[in-house]
């Protein structure tokens, strides 16, 4: 039985602004999910069978707060009616951060939203590719969204897509967010996905610089204690690589519906959230059915969703035999492995490259650093038997 751990819902394709980089291909509908769409999802998902004790809800695939407050605070109170009272559900907004304002503050506050506000580092950074549909910085806004949420004491991450430029500067990033007080970091790296082609990947030696620039994060943040208490692509490496040996890992990108992905029409889709939206020549599109009209618990059988599972499958088996990295990854990302190498059915990317195997590195040499002389207690580090074997 599939098991929902993460549903993102898209409560408008529409976007306030026109990131450079945006893979949204719907970004200047202003349409808006309708509440019975909304009551007919999480009463599916709440009957289904298929999620346990908790479940997170991100509203995202558009930019969430050009919808009022009230619109969200009437959804949070018809969920809370609906769902079975041992399972809590936990809320985030993925946000561009520039309609943050006080009420904004106070609304995140009571309901406990988690909020992750997208910045692509100081201005000189962001305002290359974070721009208002009139082709303006968006910074300012953005940077402002963040300072209310800290006078409000609202915990937030922030994630970054760095580029080459911002790559060669990791003092001047690290410098801006202890600036600004910005504690948990999260980095992508502009990613090729649908119709977008990343730059970034095509740049030569893209993979060193991105290890340079993590590793070099990671120094200055260790060496300036409580500042940065977070960076995601290392805490994740040392979560993946410390762990027991029978541990088995889990990548949810790759489990059917552990992600499951709404769009404002009710249409779904599941493995990356990326997928929902996209097309493509020989998937067409990644839709398995509309929660208005169909059963959550029919869309396993849909020939599309075979199809991709069978791929996907083959994917994370290509990468089982051929991968060093396996048994920290657990076989990727579908949506990257399309994008960049035309098919799920594949392996290695340079996403993977670069978010996997090289911040893996940077943990397994910090680990080598501190190897006591007898070695570490036979098990005791999975990575010792996988990675690098
Ligand atoms: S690091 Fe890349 S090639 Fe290795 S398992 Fe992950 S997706 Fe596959």
């Amino acid at each position: 039985m599939p098991r929902i751990e993460l549903l993102v819902v898209q409560p408008t394709p529409f976007c306030n602004i026109d990131c450079r980089y945006c893979y949204l291909p719907d970004r200047n509908s202003k349409a808006v999910v309708a509440r019975q769409t909304l009551h007919n999802l999480f009463s599916q998902v709440f009957a289904s069978g298929w999620i346990g004790d908790c479940l997170s809800v991100v509203w995202h695939a558009g930019e969430p707060m050009v919808l009022p407050i009230d619109f969200y605070r009437d959804a949070f109170r018809m969920i809370d009616r609906m769902k079975p009272a041992e399972v809590a559900v936990a809320h985030s907004f993925q946000t561009n951060g520039t309609l943050i304002d006080e009420a904004w503050c106070a609304f995140f506050a009571d309901e406990q939203i988690g909020i992750g506000v997208s910045i692509d580092g100081p201005m000189q950074f962001h305002d290359r590719h974070r721009l208002t549909r009139s082709g303006r910085g968006t910074f300012d806004r953005t940077i402002a969204g963040i300072r209310l949420l800290r006078r409000h004491e609202v915990p937030f991450h922030v994630i970054s897509v760095l580029s080459p430029a911002s790559m060669a500067a990791p003092r001047e990033m690290f410098d801006f967010y202890v600036e600004e007080g910005i504690e948990r970091v999260c980095f992508n790296v502009e990613e090729s996905e649908g119709d977008h082609v990343s730059l970034s990947f095509g740049e030569i030696g893209v993979e060193a610089a991105y290890h340079r620039f993590l590793s070099e994060f990671w120094r200055l943040s260790a060496a300036a204690p409580g500042k940065i208490t977070f960076i995601r692509e290392i805490e994740h490496a040392i979560q993946q690589v410390i762990r027991p040996a029978d541990a088995p890992f889990h990548n949810q990108l790759v489990e059917p519906f552990a992600i499951t992905s709404m769009d404002w029409a009710g249409n779904i889709s599941t493995f990356s959230p990326e997928l929902l939206g996209l097309k493509n020549s020989a998937y067409k599109d990644f839709l398995l059915g509309n929660i208005n009209r169909d059963r959550l618990a029919d869309l396993p059988h849909r020939e599309n969703f075979i199809r991709m599972l069978t791929d996907i499958q083959a994917g994370v088996e290509m990468c089982r035999e051929r991968c060093e990295y396996f048994s920290v990854c657990g076989g990727g990302e579908p949506v990257n492995k399309l994008a960049e190498n035309g098919s799920f059915a594949s392996s290695q990317t340079t996403y993977c490259r670069l978010t996997k195997m090289r911040a893996t590195d940077l943990v397994l040499d910090a680990l080598e650093r501190v190897r006591p002389s007898g070695g570490f207690p036979e098990g005791a580090f999975y990575a010792e038997t996988d990675v690098r074997r």
